[in-house]
């Protein structure tokens, strides 16, 4: 049998359900924050991703699909999507309509990491950019944009973590200065970092290797280096977000695993799957637009993990069930639904058919092909069968799916013209007529 690839998955219909709703509560609201969407390619040139991330970056050095394709062309499967967007901003001229562009996306990304729970080689991330802008309103603003669909799909705790960078003015100094710091450090250090910390010593800030991080404990921050404007842009971050009540912690450690960033960096962590994991990441990238041969523009994004965050909602809507299983008075639909994510539950619900038909005999199963796919095509939910089982292991079905009503068609009946409808929730009968089955069925599920 032909199994995946490692590192790569299915995701089945019962967690689609799940992740159309997240996907569908986001793309809502980020248009109601005026974003658009953009669908950009899965494949890019390699060098791309290798300009934009950074030749010293894990992604860039080890975890890039990258191959050549049949005449030598050297692709890469993108491994995040604000290379590709900025790509799209400036060969589509985008800003010269208006400089103002704010952009989403969702989709696959591909990295060759170690495999393991909520880590995969085919992820799927849901991306924002915003192009245009230099204000710290808009960095404050994506936060609060990530804290209220946290909000939104019933979630509570938002752990998000800011720092700031720097730019090109104060960050030069800074390096400097831990370079020295590094130099001080060097029989504690990795490998990798001895090799990068020349080049990019940023990169060895972000080493996820203990004796490493235990040597960078008392390293110099970019905090403590910020020019005026920089400062300025971080305290006005801070004080709006705390002025909308979007909890948040400086994190003076996080620079991040691209090498684009500059100012404000953030992250949302969670501990909702055990070990403390980013479910979104994001930052100020200044410098990218230009350093890609475009104008020289501001831009800002993040990144969701949509893979990690469907893990953390399916997580609380089965606290919510138990919860409620554990309190058997409570009537139906009276579940514990967090404020402000009605919308998402609802999108959420299992979907059930408003009717099974059940035919007995050859003369039925014509009539129930007819009568679902006609409502069907009405957007009433109708499932049949044809598989000629008895009326008890068909009633059976239509009880497992669920099934509002369910309609008894014999030859015999539709000879009468007399089908028998049920209610199965108050098990009361009615006679239906075998023609017209939208009218009569509408008028029964109280549609018209
Ligand atoms: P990054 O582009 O590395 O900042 O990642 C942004 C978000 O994407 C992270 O916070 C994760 O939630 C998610 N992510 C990154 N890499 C993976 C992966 N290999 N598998 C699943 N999710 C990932």
């Amino acid at each position: 049998m032909i199994q995946t690839i490692r590192g790569f998955r299915d995701i089945l219909p019962e967690d689609t359900v799940l992740w159309q709703a997240i996907e569908k509560t986001a793309s809502n609201l980020f248009e109601d924050f005026g974003f658009q969407e953009i669908r950009i390619p899965i494949m890019e040139k390699t060098e791309l991703f290798a300009r934009s991330i950074g030749e010293t970056t894990d992604i860039v050095e080890k975890e890039m699909y990258t191959f050549p394709d049949r005449k030598g062309d050297k692709l890469t499967l993108r491994p995040e999507a604000t290379a590709s967007v900025v790509r799209s901003y400036i060969q589509h001229n985008m800003g010269s309509s208006d400089p103002v562009q704010k952009l989403y996306t969702i989709g696959p990304m591909f990295r060759r990491e170690r495999p393991q729970k909520g880590r995969y080689r085919q992820f799927y991330q849901i991306n924002a950019e915003v192009f245009g802008i230099s204000s710290p309103y808009i960095d404050a603003q994506l936060i609060l944009i990530l804290n209220e669909l946290f909000k939104r799909l019933g979630l509570s705790e938002l752990d998000a973590h800011i720092n700031s960078l720097g730019c090109r003015e104060c960050r030069p100094d800074f390096q400097k200065e831990l370079l020295i710091f590094l130099n001080g450090k060097k029989e504690h250090l990795c490998e990798n970092c001895l090799r990068r910390m020349d080049k990019n010593p940023l990169r060895t800030l972000d080493c996820k290797v203990p004796s490493c991080r235990e040597a960078l404990v008392d390293a110099p921050s970019t905090l403590g280096h910020l020019c005026s404007g920089c400062s300025d842009h971080f305290e006005t971050v801070k004080s709006v977000l705390k002025e909308q009540s979007v909890d948040f912690t400086v994190d003076k450690t996080l620079v991040r695993g691209l090498d684009y960033y500059s100012r404000t960096t953030f992250e949302i962590l969670t501990t909702a799957l055990g070990a403390q994991s980013a479910v979104a990441g994001g930052g100020r990238y200044d410098a990218l637009i230009k350093e890609l041969d475009g104008p020289e523009t501001y831009g800002i994004g993040f990144a969701i993990g949509l893979d990690r965050l469907a893990d953390i909602v399916a997580q609380m809507i089965n606290d919510i069930k138990m919860k409620k299983a554990e309190n058997t008075d409570r009537p139906e639909g009276t579940e514990d639904i967090p404020k402000n994510a009605s919308d998402f539950f609802r999108l959420v619900s299992v979907k059930s058919p408003d009717l099974f038909i059940i035919p007995l005999g050859e003369k039925a199963a014509r009539l129930a092909y007819m009568w679902s796919s006609e409502l069907n095509i009405a957007r009433i939910r109708t499932e049949t069968d044809y598989s000629g089982r008895s009326l008890k292991s068909l009633m059976k079905r239509a009880d497992k799916l669920n099934a509002a009503y369910v309609l008894i068609a014999g030859d015999q009946e539709i000879e009468d013209n007399a089908l028998v409808l049920r209610d199965m929730k108050t098990k009361e009968q009615y006679f239906v007529t075998a023609e017209n089955p939208v009218e009569q069925i509408e008028t029964l599920l109280n549609r018209v």
